[in-house]
């Protein structure tokens, strides 16, 4: 038996106990006759104390010899601090050593472990498993295990029944490029990994599985932000003989659960709901920071027709509202200025108006608004004395997408946005495809098995550009934490809207043919959705980077920098999978 105790269970009821107990030197204070040793396991930290004269010598010395991180193992007895430390849950005892043993020897680690590590970035994910032997970093995956363990209980509570579905697939449409695995024993085929289940899961409807989820991973090639990964993991679900509301309920039930399990967060009411053309309109955004206001105000008619040729020639001109910023330095604006310029979020310049304490305006176009102009700004605003109005001004979809980011810039300037407040948000109404300027037609906003509504069917053939779908997001805090729709069940309907998004029947068929066939056999009407996991679960613990809550994530350009991958192939195996390399010299010996 290597231990009686972990280093994280006793307490002062266990004084006078004898213990073993095993873990990781994180620090040795020696003082000459009296040394203290900080052992750590997964479950907490524990003092262990040796004094010449008290414990033996031998003991004594084998203490000293001892390193950080050295794996060690300790007999002793139990008791009561002289120095209690309130902040240690452990902190009203130690253990005075009888024996020691070394379990392993460690070289010195390249950072700290401890809470505040000294370690950067770069290099505690090269050594991500000392890394991971840190408390922060492990209340974080044990965050992810509790809500995984949570999601599990609450979706068998209510029927769904958890089924596997494969990795080597082939395409998904879920808009990203595939990762694709080469398939030694069909020569010069490729397996995709999956998008996500997609496909798998609506034939499961199709099967009679009725309900169905899966903790999933899921594998998308595309450019790298903060808060993506090239393999993420979903709470994937779908459900049959369903409508929307009542897939809403169903999910917004299991949110509940998780934030009152997990974070012991309850929320008021009902999730709100807002359509996506109003979510776009209030605040240029599909997914919402809520926890705070300054919503978009519309300034076309007051801001227009003054002759200031910038907003005349813009199709919308939007303000917000900041409050209290009218003690902005000039300094400051310009650095918002500046901020909004850069080119990732593009904006040309940014119009500011300060509404002074003495009821006077001070803006940067007073050349072309006299004062009673600009406080038909403030009233359109809601500004009063001591408020900042911001204006963006352009084309529609574009100063919205730049004032969505001054906004939530603002706010966390402002400290709205406050990590422990939660603001959940459905939006609903979607569009079922969107122009892409780029390949000039149109694509699947969500995805092509997304069902149009049924008030929108006109408008399929005339303009499809404005039917909406029976499809949903999400929202929480700015972080679209999942989504999903109503899909189409109907083989013509489905071949309509594969048409649309300009696939041929050929294409279609050898895309989706399975699919196809599949509503031939008595498809039940269906929807679903997926929550981002790792997401889920930051937004959870407050933090907006979901590499922080998995255990091996990859960087900005989709390396492991611990295993070293991806990494070239041998010669061999290049030709085992019948595979030529355009850059070849790069092949592993
Ligand atoms: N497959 C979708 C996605 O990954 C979710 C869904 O429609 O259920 O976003």
């Amino acid at each position: 038996m290597y231990r009686s105790h972990t280093c994280g269970e006793l307490r002062a009821e266990n004084i006078g106990a004898t213990v073993t107990v095993a873990g990781w030197v994180q620090t040795i204070r020696d003082k000459g006759n009296i040394l203290w040793v900080d052992l750590r396991d997964r479950y907490g930290i524990v003092q262990i104390v040796g004094e010449t004269g008290v414990v033996s010598d031998e003991v004594m010395e084998q203490l000293k010899g001892m390193g950080r991180e050295f794996v060690i193992q300790v007999e002793g007895e139990v008791i009561e601090r002289y120095q209690k430390n309130p902040e240690m849950e452990t902190g009203d005892i130690e253990i005075k050593a009888t024996a020691v043993t070394l379990l392993n020897a460690s070289i010195t680690p390249p950072f700290t472990i401890e809470d505040e590590t000294d370690g950067g970035e770069e290099i505690r994910m090269k050594y991500r498993y000392l890394d991971l032997r840190r408390n922060p970093v492990q209340e974080k995956l044990k965050l992810r295990h509790k809500v995984s363990l949570e999601t599990r209980k609450y979706l068998d509570t209510v029927d769904f029944m958890e089924v596997e579905t494969p990795y080597l697939i082939k395409s998904t449409p879920e808009g990203a490029r595939d990762f694709v695995v080469p398939s030694r024993m069909n020569p010069g085929q490729f397996y995709a990994l999956p998008q996500s289940p997609q496909t798998f899961k609506q034939l499961l409807m199709v099967s009679g599985y009725d309900r169905y989820y899966q903790i999933v991973k899921c594998f998308r090639d595309e450019d790298l932000r903060a808060d993506r990964q090239p393999e993420f993991t979903q709470i994937d679900c779908e459900m049959a003989f369903v409508e929307q509301e009542d897939v809403l309920n169903t999910f917004e039930g299991l949110i509940k659960h998780l934030f009152k399990t997990c974070r012991n967060h309850e929320f008021d009411g009902d999730f709100p709901r807002m359509t996506y053309a109003e979510a776009m309109e209030r605040y240029g955004s599909d997914k919402p920071d809520i926890r705070f206001g300054m919503e978009f105000v519309n300034l076309n008619s007051v801001a227009q027709g003054k002759g200031f040729g910038v907003f005349d020639n813009a199709e919308l001109v939007v303000a917000i509202n900041a409050k209290g910023c009218a003690n902005y330095s000039r300094k400051q604006l310009d650095a918002l200025v500046n901020w909004v310029k850069r080119p990732q979020i593009g904006a040309l310049g940014m119009i500011y108006c300060k509404c002074n304490e003495d009821g006077t305006f001070k803006s940067s176009v007073d050349k072309f608004f006299d004062q009673d102009a600009l406080a038909e700004w403030a009233t359109a605003a809601g500004a009063e004395k001591g408020d900042l109005i911001l204006v963006l001004s352009g084309e529609t979809n574009k100063v919205r997408s730049q004032m969505n980011e001054l906004r939530l810039h603002m706010g966390t300037e402002l400290g709205l946005r406050d990590p422990n407040a939660f603001a959940p948000l459905w939006v609903l109404d979607f569009p079922l495809l969107e122009w892409d300027e780029e390949s000039e037609r149109y694509h699947a906003m969500h995805h092509p098995f997304t069902s149009p509504k049924k008030e929108d069917f006109d408008l399929i053939d005339t303009e499809p550009g404005k039917v909406r779908a029976n499809a949903y997001d999400l929202a929480m805090n700015g972080v679209e934490l999942g989504g999903g729709s109503i899909r189409i069940h109907n083989k013509e309907l489905q071949a309509r809207m594969f048409e649309l998004l300009g696939f041929s029947d050929e294409e279609a068929k050898a895309q989706f043919g399975f699919l196809m066939n599949a509503f031939e056999y008595g498809a039940p009407p269906h929807g679903g959705l997926a929550f981002g996991f790792d997401r889920l679960v930051a937004t959870m613990g407050g933090s907006d980077s979901i590499r922080d809550y998995i255990a091996f994530p990859k960087n900005n350009s989709g390396r492991d920098v611990m295993i070293d991958s991806p990494a070239p192939l041998g010669t061999e195996q290049y030709e085992e999978l019948y595979l030529e390399s355009t850059a070849k010299e790069e092949t592993a010996e």
